[in-house]
């Protein structure tokens, strides 16, 4: 099992990454940088994150971590 860290300081709010989850477990937060715009977070309940690292690597900013659980 896969899980991911989103570092929201770092976001600038492209959503590139929700564009490449193949599971869509990123999601828009209610959360603000400091434009004022909204970033994102992880949302997986029922652990459906693949590990394949799509959203670490498409994030500009590398905002976007990979934690491995075994
Ligand atoms: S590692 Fe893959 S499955 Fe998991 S959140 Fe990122 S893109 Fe989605
Ligand atoms: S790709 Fe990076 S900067 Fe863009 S929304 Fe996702 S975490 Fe934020």
């Amino acid at each position: 099992m896969s899980n991911i860290v989103i570092d929201k300081s770092k976001c600038k709010a492209c959503y590139l990454c929700m564009k490449e989850c193949p599971k869509n477990l990123i999601k828009i937060s209610d959360d603000t940088n400091n434009l004022g715009n909204r970033v994102v977070e992880f949302q997986d309940p029922n652990g459906e994150c693949l590990g394949c690292a799509m959203c670490a690597t498409r994030c500009p900013d590398l905002a976007i971590t990979e934690v491995y659980r075994g």
